[in-house]
């Protein structure tokens, strides 16, 4: 039997509780049903490496709080995936076998993180992703007394574990793997990526790139690696932080519009009436270029929930998103990410200044004369300036809506920097 509600929330992470908040700020009072395949609060996975570094508590991790559903009356369907959306009748359908119809529907069921196709590694009792509470708490026991661990994806995510790894125990052997042949190929510049390699490299951590993995077996305790020319390494367990994949396995493609994610417009909606979308799972606007791509930051996902919030609840709102930024803590280093430092063609210009190893550095890429991306390490300082001569220059920055510039989307419950962390 299908019941109806008027707004269903699929997800319960940082998009689909801004949704909440928004929807009711903005005046909406019918019901909310919120859907969820994990019978759990919400949890933001951004916390999860501040919580395996020891710096924050496991409650802490749950920013919107237990009481979250009923301040805003939003009636829970949590521990059973979406297994189905039919955009045209308007129904979802969950893997117990209910049904809910809707008026007016947002998809916020994030991302998960991908395993590469590696012999015995899907397999493996010991190899762990980093992503969702469940995971973040087999991470965190694993890591309990582990001396030797390989990480597998030198990514943002795979060198921030390295780093809270060796922190907490100096004299573990880490093995830091990348098929690519630099860390973090998706945020950094190939000249900072270098300066970060050594860096950690002079941490103790043995960085190997442009290497795959080619077999893994669990051996007792421990496992085995196989990498290329015979090389065999043990290891305690592996961390596999090699992508992730937006969860929307339960969409009809023949519905609704779809890359990667689903794609949206400024508003957070979809191609199909009623249908909204937010966060990891969806492509909205890049405002640097231009174009619907994955933006995968927390800022970004509550933005856009925020915005089909409000548009659900019949108010006109859009986002122009933000250019993405990440400030990582690195031993005694901070690194900085913002807009677009990877981009490569024809126009593009690179001016670098500094070097980490003597005080800061900082990389900023130009298009043509416009700034579109920076690198920073250990200049702080710069990145407000930097990041509002990234938006300032780019096309259409006055279309934004100043309550989403002004007021920072995690500051509802409780607040977190990174650098206060
Ligand atoms: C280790 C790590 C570090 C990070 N660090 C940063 C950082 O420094 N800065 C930053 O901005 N971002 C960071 N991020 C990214 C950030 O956490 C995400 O961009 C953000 O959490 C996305 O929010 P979301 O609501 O779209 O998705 P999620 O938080 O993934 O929430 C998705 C929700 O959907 C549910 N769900 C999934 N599938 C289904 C289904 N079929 N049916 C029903 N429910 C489903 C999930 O249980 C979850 O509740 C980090 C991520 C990780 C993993």
């Amino acid at each position: 039997m299908s019941q109806k509600s008027e707004i269903i929330i699929l997800g319960n992470g940082g998009a689909a509780c801004h949704c909440v908040i928004s929807a009711r700020e903005n005046g909406f009072e019918g019901s909310i049903r919120m859907i969820s395949n994990a019978d759990e609060v919400a949890f933001n996975p951004m916390l999860g490496p501040y919580y395996l570094k020891g710096k924050i508590a496991w409650e802490n991790c749950f920013p919107f709080g237990e009481d979250f559903y009923e301040r805003y009356g939003v009636i829970r369907h949590f521990g059973s995936p979406v297994t189905k959306l039919d955009a045209v009748n308007r129904m979802v359908t969950c893997d117990d076998g209910d049904r809910f119809v809707y008026d007016r529907c947002l998809v916020a069921t994030g991302a998960n993180p991908t395993f590469p196709f590696v012999p015995g590694l899907a397999e493996s009792n010991k190899a762990f992703p980093v992503r969702s509470s469940d995971s973040i708490r087999k991470l965190h026991n694993a890591m309990q007394g582990a001396n030797k661990l390989v990480i597998l994806g030198a990514s943002l995510v795979g060198i921030k574990l390295a780093e809270i790894m060796k922190a907490k125990n100096p004299s573990a052997e880490i093995l830091l793997v990348d098929v690519t042949n630099q860390v973090m190929p998706r945020g950094a510049h190939p000249i900072s990526a270098d300066y970060l390699r050594k860096y950690f490299e002079q941490k103790g951590i043995s960085v190997l790139l442009g290497c795959s993995l080619e077999g893994l077996e669990d051996e007792g305790n421990t496992i085995c690696c196989f990498f290329p020319e015979s090389l065999i390494h043990k290891a305690d367990f592996i961390a596999v932080c090699t992508g992730i994949r937006s969860n929307i396995d339960f969409i009809n493609r023949d519905q609704v519009d779809t890359d990667l994610g689903i794609l949206i417009d400024r508003n957070s909606a979809t191609n199909c009436e009623g249908l909204y979308a937010a966060g990891d799972c969806s492509q909205g606007f890049n405002p640097l270029s231009g174009k619907q791509e994955w933006l995968g930051t927390w800022g970004n996902a509550c933005y856009q929930g925020r915005v089909a919030g409000a548009v659900m609840a019949g108010k006109q709102l859009s986002f122009l998103g933000n250019p993405p930024q990440h400030v990582s803590p690195f031993f005694d280093w901070t690194y900085v990410q913002i807009g677009d430092a990877c981009r490569e063609g024809n126009g593009i210009r690179v001016e670098t200044s500094g070097d980490p190893f003597k005080g800061s550095f900082q990389l900023l890429v130009f298009e043509g004369n416009r700034l579109i991306g920076a690198n920073l390490i250990n200049d702080p300082g710069s990145i407000a300036p930097l990041k509002k001569a990234i938006i300032q220059q780019r096309s259409g920055a006055l279309d934004l809506v100043p309550d989403l510039i002004t007021r920072p989307p995690h500051s509802h419950h409780q607040s977190f920097t990174h650098n206060s962390l």
